[in-house]
């Protein structure tokens, strides 16, 4: 894995706080995260992207961030690795592929494997890596090399994957809950599992 450059360019990462809020993309209320966390904070990335401005503007952030790592091919986890994906890979001028999940394991459907190329995981939200691991698994198996991930947001635990050089471009700081000791749970507010529609 290459060293990725310098994280914290602030004007982008305020940039991409205000085109979630003015997208309505950052929620606040009592959500559940599909690492089963609880939080104050969801980002709901798609409402942001929905707008091909500020999908190409995240995009062009990232590409130049993993420009140096020469990736010769993107690869993103579907669905929500799809626009951002898309976008990087214009920018870098090279090719997109996804993967999907089937019957709960992450695979290539549509594509062949490409082979022994260079290339970079981009999605949309990293929240533990654990799928981020899988997905890239599938093309190092068949022999192309991990070059460089990237990612939106990154709202990883602050001591988990320390190894892992993911560039972002913006760093959640919300805190998180496990149920038991949730202060949302404690209120009472209801809890939203993010994807389903809040009640
Ligand atoms: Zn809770």
């Amino acid at each position: 894995m290459m060293k990725a450059p310098a994280l914290n360019d602030d004007a982008v990462s305020a940039r991409i706080m205000e085109m979630m809020k003015e997208s309505g993309a950052h929620l606040e209320g009592h959500f559940k995260l599909t690492s089963g966390l609880h939080s104050g904070h969801y980002i709901q990335c798609a409402l942001m992207l929905r707008f091909p401005a500020f999908a190409a503007y995240a995009g062009e952030r990232i590409a130049e961030r993993i420009a140096s790592s020469k990736p010769e091919i993107i690869l993103s986890p579907a669905l929500g690795g799809l626009i951002i994906g898309h976008e990087v890979a214009r920018s870098l001028g090279v090719p997109f592929i996804f993967c999907e999940r089937q019957d709960g394991t992450m695979m290539l459907r549509r594509f062949p494997h490409p082979g022994k190329v260079r290339f970079a995981l981009v999605e949309d939200v990293v929240t533990t890596g654990k799928s981020s691991r899988e997905t890239a698994r599938i093309l190092a198996e068949g022999g192309a090399e991990w070059v460089s991930s990237a990612s939106i947001i990154d709202r990883r635990a602050d001591d988990s994957y320390k190894e892992w050089d993911l560039v972002s471009l913006w760093k959640l700081s919300f805190p998180l809950y496990e149920e038991r000791n949730c202060p949302l749970c404690k209120d009472g507010l209801p809890l939203v599992k993010p994807g389903s529609r809040p009640g």
